[in-house]
């Protein structure tokens, strides 16, 4: 635990001078506190934002665990992984799969990567992780699995701690939403914070519900290529404001992550 001084230090920084990049920055702090509630994120991973004026730089907070995240620990990073300012701090070794996947994809403001468990053995087995509920079209027609041996060779230490690895884990992530990554976790994308909160969360639960389906047995029945592509167009076509329930997901999440913080 951290101490109480160090708490309060921390709640009275003074806000970003920009308002929008304080809001952010709130949404941030918000983002982490929900995906370890919802044991997305546990004493690892992280989550992201490019930064809404600079798409050359992103924002993520410095080394810790996700759950105690406050503004003041949020740093500004340039587009390859190095932060803005010079800091004391120490810095998430990964942070290179934000920096090669913002670099890769000009659609995405926002990254998470998890070791959310229940995804974790369709990493390291024959069965494809592919959507079986409505809330999770995002994933279809299933997530490609990253192995990093391919880039790392054989010796690794199983982390994209460096650009070369970030960015052949942005090849294996292509255009799609999430990727797995072999015995170690996933990486989520977005085109909105709490879009990709959303679907961090729905990945685990996608994968829950497709681990029982395949423990009742026979072929399963999962969602068409064509029902997916049906609900991601219904979702494009609706305003940033209604995200097709990701704000809705966001608020009620908030505030369940609030009374247990
Ligand atoms: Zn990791």
């Amino acid at each position: 635990m951290r101490p109480v001084r160090e708490w309060f230090s921390k709640e009275e920084s003074p806000r970003h001078a920009d308002p929008e990049i304080a809001g952010l920055f709130d949404d941030l702090v918000t983002a982490n506190q929900i995906l370890f509630h919802q044991g997305v994120l546990d004493s690892f991973g992280h989550v992201s934002a490019r930064h809404p004026k600079n798409s050359d730089r992103f924002f993520m907070s410095r080394a810790m665990a996700p759950g105690m995240v406050r503004a003041a620990d949020i740093l500004e990073f340039d587009r390859d992984g190095i932060p803005v300012e010079e800091t004391k701090h120490s810095l998430y070794v990964e942070r290179f799969i934000h920096s090669e996947l913002y670099k890769a994809r000009h659609d995405v403001n926002a990254i998470v990567h998890s070791h959310s468990p229940t995804v974790i053995p369709f990493s390291i087995t024959q069965a494809e992780l592919r959507p079986v509920f409505h809330r999770a079209s995002f994933l279809s027609p299933s997530a490609p699995v990253f192995e990093i041996r391919e880039v790392a060779g054989a010796r690794n230490n199983m982390l994209v701690n460096d650009p070369k690895r970030g960015k052949a884990l942005a090849a294996t992530l292509g255009g799609k939403n999430v990727a797995l990554m072999r015995g170690h976790g996933n990486v989520v994308v977005a085109p909105r914070l709490r879009l990709a909160v959303s679907r961090a969360i729905e990945t685990e639960v996608n994968a829950k519900l497709q681990l029982q389906a395949m423990l009742i047995g026979g072929p399963i029945n999962y969602l068409s290529a064509e029902e997916a592509e049906t609900l991601e167009a219904d979702l494009a076509r609706t305003k940033p404001a209604d995200a097709r329930g990701a704000d809705r997901v966001w608020e009620v999440l908030k505030r369940q992550a609030r009374t247990r913080a």
